[in-house]
């Protein structure tokens, strides 16, 4: 079932398992406000998931709630996270999906990091 923007934030979601370390996961990058690891089911040669640690349903959510420091921690994470990909220079696709119509599926806000390939279009019917 989609996301809803504006849900409680459910702290047995997958997501919010894997940041209290009780699944697993294939880490590339942590800081203080992010963890960052390799998607599950990759739909790119690199897919790359970027969470803010607290718990944040969706962007709507973290975008009015968060602090100046969280909101700064997290997207440098994003960043480090890509450089370290080495996906700087051959370039990279952020995506966030959002709400109903983006079918997110976890309720916890997460950055998509995507590349390895030329990506092609942006958005596919
Ligand atoms: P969304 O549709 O919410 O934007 O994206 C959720 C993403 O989480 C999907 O790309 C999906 O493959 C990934 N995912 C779901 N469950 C797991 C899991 O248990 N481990 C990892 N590493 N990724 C997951």
């Amino acid at each position: 079932m989609s996301v809803q923007n504006h849900q409680p934030y459910d702290n047995q979601n997958i997501f919010a398992k894997m940041l209290r370390g009780e699944i697993p996961c294939k880490k590339v990058y942590e800081n203080d406000y992010a963890l960052a690891f390799h998607d599950i089911n990759p739909q790119a040669p690199v897919h790359v998931l970027v969470l803010p640690k607290a718990p944040y349903v969706s962007m709507a959510d973290f975008s009015a709630k968060a602090s100046e420091e969280e909101i700064a921690g997290f997207f440098r994470a994003v960043g480090a996270t890509a450089d370290k990909l080495s996906l700087c220079e051959p370039g990279y696709r952020l995506i966030i999906n959002a709400g109903p119509d983006s079918r997110q599926e976890v309720p916890h806000l997460h950055v998509h990091i995507m590349g390895g390939k030329k990506l092609g279009a942006m958005l596919v019917d």
